[in-house]
């Protein structure tokens, strides 16, 4: 008998021990080959005083077993405590959160027979480094990361992924009308990362359209390559469309380590009940199997899934009266698949899984652009209301440089602001040199240098301003690499 892998495990809270113990009692009835390792995570790892919800040792573990079926845990809501999901998977690299969702018509509802979608989702950056400051009394500000390296990546894995699994199209999801620059680069990116795979059709859309056409249309996607939060989102809209958001797993893959898990939460509404659907955690142990060199084991489990759906054996979140059969718990539920490993479902197709494709990425290469600095905006808390004394105030200040343009929320207020604009207590204001050509067409901006702008400082902070943030401006390869406000 061939050794067993190890994996590390956890339960989870909620929901998560009821389904975990589900596919494990699959996973061992099929023969899969694994020795699982507990590891502590979740609520009472929290409580305990760890506030990112894993206990130290368990990375070692992590570390050892480069493999991770993990159940769904509750992130306690507030201040001081950091979400489990985005640690391990930004601490162990995990970039490509890979979200497989299909339809299993007639046997579970769905308005969209045809649904076939993959959605990748791009998972160390973004909203998600939870990189977030109170800098007024009005504002709060939370900090959106995208970066060259970490945007080729996810989106040459997804390229890749759908060249290995016979895929036909990619789109991509960004709102780049609105971010120019960080949604700007991950679409620039993409179009030039497409034309290596003349092969695949490739595609994007502005993500608030494309997740009203992925609900209507499902069956015009293939694979959708996207930003975390967006991809958050779409993958719960797809799961649920295709049947429930019970049903979908996921891998988390990194180049050491990867994670299996289901796309949902820990649901405390039908915790402790026997009535949460396992099969997002199995689908997410299948693809585990597949990863870790076992995919006869994969697709004998799978093809017993299939056959349980089509059987109409259902748990409540997919039950239909006159399309399924029978209302089981999740104890039932895993027996029923339990009692079918060896069959092959008669109506769905059955599966087999090959090897898994192993899927590289070329290191990133760093291609150096020429920096120049030309300005900086100074963000002050300033609980004034008249813009146009701000302006007045700070023109005087502004020394060697020149005060062009005060922002309140992207809005331009100074100079020739509108009566109507609503103000708070945050202010951009925008320094840049003397000559530069404002209110022009095409904005002109000349170098000026990092001690103008310590002195800038130094001249607000003896006149009493509060600047709680400064953002330098710059070009890069002689392109302006910062947005315009507003009415600018
Ligand atoms: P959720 O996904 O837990 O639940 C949303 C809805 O779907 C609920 O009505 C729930 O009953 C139902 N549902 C979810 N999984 C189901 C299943 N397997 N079978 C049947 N019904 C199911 O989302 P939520 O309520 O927003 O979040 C609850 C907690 O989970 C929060 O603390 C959140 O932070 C956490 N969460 C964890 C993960 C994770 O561990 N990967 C992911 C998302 C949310």
């Amino acid at each position: 008998m061939s050794e067993k892998t190890k994996i590390a495990i956890a339960h989870g809270d909620g929901i998560g021990p009821e389904i975990m113990e589900a596919t494990l009692k699959i996973l061992d009835a099929a023969g899969a080959k694994i020795e699982p390792i507990e590891i502590q995570i979740g609520e009472k790892v929290y409580q305990e005083g760890h506030t990112s919800g894993i206990k130290p040792e368990a990375w070692d573990i992590l570390r050892q077993t480069k493999v991770f079926l993990k159940a769904p845990i509750t992130t306690p809501q507030g201040g001081g405590y950091k979400s489990l999901n985005v640690t391990v998977r930004t601490t162990l690299g995990l970039f490509a959160n890979v979200r497989p969702c299909f339809s299993l018509y007639p046997y579970v509802e769905t308005k969209h027979p045809v649904l076939d979608i993959v959605i990748i989702r791009e998972n160390e950056e973004d909203l998600y480094t939870g990189i977030e400051h109170q800098q007024t009394n009005d504002t709060v500000q939370c900090l959106k990361l995208i970066s060259r390296p970490g945007s080729e990546k996810i989106i040459r894995y997804a390229f890749e992924y759908a060249r290995a699994y016979g895929r036909k199209k990619v789109t991509a999801m960004v709102k780049d009308n609105i971010m120019k620059q960080t949604d700007g680069l991950f679409h620039d990116i993409f179009k030039q990362v497409a034309k290596e795979y003349p092969e695949l059709e490739s595609n994007s859309q502005i993500i608030d359209i494309g997740a009203a056409n992925l609900a209507d249309r499902p069956q015009n996607f293939d694979v959708v390559v996207t930003l975390n939060l967006y991809g958050d989102i779409i993958s719960d809209i797809v799961a649920q469309i295709a049947g429930s958001v019970g049903m979908a797993g996921s891998s988390n893959i990194g180049e050491v380590v990867s994670m299996f898990e289901a796309i949902h939460g820990s649901a405390p509404d039908i915790a402790g009940k026997n009535v949460a659907n396992p099969s997002g955690l199995l689908n997410a142990a299948v693809m585990m199997l597949v990863h870790i060199g076992q995919p006869d084991i994969a697709a004998k489990i799978n093809n017993a899934w299939l056959l349980t759906i089509e059987e109409g054996i259902h748990t409540g979140d997919i039950f239909k009266p006159g399309v399924s059969r029978i209302k089981v718990g999740t104890k039932e539920f895993a027996e029923a698949v339990v009692g079918n490993l060896g069959h092959l479902p008669e109506k769905f197709k059955p599966v087999s899984f090959g090897k898994a494709k192993k899927i590289t990425i070329p290191e990133y290469k760093r291609n150096i652009q020429k920096k120049e600095l030309v300005g900086v905006d100074v963000f002050l808390d300033w609980p004034g209301t008249k813009p146009d004394e701000l302006g007045n105030r700070l023109r005087a200040l502004a020394g060697d440089l020149t005060l062009k343009i005060i922002t309140n929320r992207g809005v331009k207020v100074f100079p020739e602001g509108q009566p109507e604009t609503f103000l708070t207590d945050h202010w951009r204001c925008r320094f840049v040199h003397k000559e530069a050509l404002i209110h022009h067409e095409n904005p002109t901006y000349y170098p000026i240098d990092r001690r103008q702008i310590a002195e800038l400082l130094l001249r607000l902070d003896e006149a009493g301003f509060d600047a709680v943030k400064t953002e330098n401006l710059y070009y890069f390869d002689g392109k302006r690499s910062f947005s315009l406000g507003q009415g600018e």
